[in-house]
């Protein structure tokens, strides 16, 4: 664990590791070298009956295209509804587009670019998922597996349930197991293990955004801005989390900055969330972590633009993927409600 440093810092080097967000981005300059490709995106998503969902953490261009923001969760819920469109842009990472054809599979799912992966997806296959769980099951024979969302299709299709951020202790209390493998966020996992008493096993993976945060960041925004709420994502580490005012899902930070009567945050995940706070709550101030995730920003208006004219890249699973998944999120669904 980094030790903890309270020193105060002036405000020019804290602008350099955390930056206030001003209006920069969002002026006049930054609306007229979007608008022609935002007005193309917007005319082509009629003429093709198609629908953009984006996730929290993407580009804030990406927001003024966008049908619905929102977390992982509330995308796949929103996947899950639409009707009226034929086509789904998810602009987001694969697994997310991947999740929602699962739950919509009788629609056209396209990713901007396929590069858009994730370093916790890739923390686990299904091979050396179901090699460990066999091992396991030696040992535990009630084990049940828990996957984070954030995992392939076939992944999810080896486990009892899923789970979200915001749902993950819901789930894991209500499983019919005391011992739980929870793949693959191991930051997610610890979490989990402080709020149950049932023995979580983790897996050794991490959203490599959220593990670089350290407490010595957080506490010197803590000490140079006094008042200041701290809220922060549960796959931020342990000594990271010890430090917040509240520990929420991306949309659940959106909700607690909107009802507190706190005025400046620091928010502790991916930097998207912080453009989408100070594009809905003006009024207040939001001091962000300065990480990127480089997988969500590989998602452009140009990239966009090229999926919906090319009708590509389209998000394909096997069918005994696609139902074996579906079998695990619905889980998530019924464990959590
Ligand atoms: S922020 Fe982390 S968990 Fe989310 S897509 Fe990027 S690498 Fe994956």
């Amino acid at each position: 664990m980094n030790a903890p440093t309270h020193s105060p810092i002036s405000p020019r080097a804290l602008y350099d590791k955390l930056a206030p967000l001003d209006q920069s981005s969002y002026g006049l300059e930054a609306c007229e070298r979007y608008a022609e490709q935002i007005a193309q995106i917007l005319r082509l998503k009629e003429e093709r009956k198609a629908i953009v969902l984006a996730h929290n953490y993407q580009r804030p261009e990406i927001f003024e295209v966008a049908d619905f923001v929102g977390d992982s969760l509330e995308l796949a819920r929103k996947a899950k509804e639409v009707r009226d469109a034929d086509i789904i842009v998810f602009c987001g990472v694969h697994f997310m587009a991947e999740t929602a054809k699962v739950v919509n599979p009788g629609r056209t799912v396209l990713i901007p670019d396929l590069r858009a992966g994730c370093s916790l997806a890739d923390a686990v296959t299904a091979e050396a998922l179901a090699e460990r769980k066999a091992e396991l099951k030696q040992i535990y024979p009630d084990l049940k597996v828990v996957a984070y969302v954030n995992c392939t299709a076939d992944v999810k299709a080896l486990c009892d349930a899923c789970c979200t951020s915001a749902n993950a202790v819901k789930v894991v209390n209500a499983i019919d197991s005391e011992n739980v493998l929870f793949v693959p966020d191991q930051n997610l996992a610890n979490y989990v293990q402080e709020n149950t008493s049932k023995r979580i096993i983790s897996w050794d993976g991490n959203c490599y955004v959220h593990h670089q945060i350290t407490p010595a960041e957080v506490n010197k925004v803590k000490s140079s801005i006094p008042g200041i709420k701290v809220i922060a994502h549960p796959e931020c580490r342990k000594d990271v989390l010890a430090l917040a005012d509240a520990v929420l899902s991306t949309s659940a930070m959106v909700n607690y900055a909107r009802a507190s009567e706190a005025d400046k945050f620091l928010v502790v995940t991916e930097c998207g969330l912080s453009d989408r706070l100070l594009m809905e709550i003006p009024e207040k101030h939001f001091y962000k972590a300065c990480k990127l995730c480089r997988f969500m920003k590989m998602i452009t208006l140009d990239g966009t633009l090229d999926s919906l004219r090319n009708l590509r890249y389209e998000v394909n699973l096997p069918d005994e993927v696609r139902e074996g998944a579906r079998r695990a999120l619905e889980r998530m669904l019924e464990l959590s409600a």
